[in-house]
């Protein structure tokens, strides 16, 4: 008899999600606990084996039943060995955690890098369906993505590929997570945008921005959102310069990969109607005409399933 079932694990720094789904992707049974990111990782890969059973457990599916385990994780990763090799959120250093999980629980195990789980979700089931050469691209407290080019995530020659948070787009900017100087991430993130608000604020110039918040320090992506939402000018023209950012980012894609579709998600597109008509003014000014015509930009679909998703996307693979 084959197999009829998946299992999707995404494991993030505060939560891990585990879920059962059929061979369409559709999720049948699905667990969601705390990752306990400063216990050791071997209490972590366990309680990640334990999300396992538990949905197996409630939905009556039997390990013969499942063709593979799916793991989107933070990394870097070592992919072709299985390895986690380190990830600030979790404090993990070379953890071997396909090898711990398929020991374990006694399944096939394959992991990959959670923004190309993404990207693959998107593919597979959401905004990206359809299209063979497509661009994920994850804009909120840092910016991520995955490139899939003919239907294959790009992994690179060390599996690295797909850092589409740190090209340059200033040359003086500011200095980025990564050590860079005017990394997209570092202009454009969520983060960004509340340091944006902040410093707005600090400049004493007229605006809502300090008046949604008890402290300074409480300014963050989401208040100058709301703030713009609110039809704020200070915060909107954050947002514009925000967007511009994105777009820029966007027309090098289209100019590099010439995608078919560029898929957007994260926290700060939840808002995306307000930065949408200047990201596209942007790509239109800037990317090749050629590529960029046929290139359609649109939101994600999945929400907040879509790093549990793109781990069965995985295991689907
Ligand atoms: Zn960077």
């Amino acid at each position: 008899m084959g197999k009829k079932y998946v299992i999707g694990v995404d494991l993030g720094g505060t939560k891990i999600l585990t879920a059962l789904a059929d061979l369409e992707g559709q999720i049948l049974q699905r667990v969601r606990v705390e990752t306990g990111a400063n216990e050791p990782a071997e209490q972590v890969v366990r309680r990640i084996n334990t999300t396992v059973e538990q949905v197996l457990n409630e939905a009556q599916v039997s390990k013969d039943d499942v063709l593979r385990i799916g793991v989107g994780s933070p990394g870097p990763l070592n992919i072709k060995e299985g390895i986690v090799l380190f990830t600030p959120n979790l404090k993990w250093n070379n953890v071997p955690i396909v090898k711990m999980m398929s020991d374990a629980l006694g399944l096939p195990v394959l992991l990959e890098n959670d923004a190309n789980a993404a990207a693959l979700a998107e593919h597979a089931f959401g905004a990206g369906k359809g299209s063979s050469n497509m661009i994920y691209m994850t804009i909120s407290t840092g910016i991520g993505g995955g490139v899939i080019i003919n239907n294959q995530i790009l992994h690179g020659f060390s599996e690295s590929a797909g850092e589409i948070g740190h090209h340059t787009i200033m040359a003086d900017g500011p200095v980025c997570g990564c050590g860079n100087r005017g990394c997209l991430e570092a202009l454009a993130s969520g983060t960004a945008l509340g340091r944006y608000g902040r410093e707005a604020v600090e400049r004493g110039v007229d605006t809502l921005i300090g008046e949604m918040v008890e402290k300074i320090e409480d300014i963050d992506g989401s208040v100058v959102t709301r703030a713009a939402q609110e039809g704020d000018r200070v915060a909107l023209e954050i947002v514009d310069k925000v967007a511009n950012y994105i777009g820029i980012g966007i027309a090098n894609m289209i100019n590099i990969f010439n995608p078919e579709k560029i898929v957007l998600g994260g926290g700060v597109t939840k808002a995306g109607e307000l930065f949408i008509d200047r990201i596209l003014q942007t790509v239109e000014e800037r990317a090749l005409e050629a590529p960029r015509k046929l290139c359609e930009i649109t939101f994600s679909k999945l929400g907040s399933d879509v790093g549990v998703l793109g781990a069965i996307a995985v295991a689907l693979k």
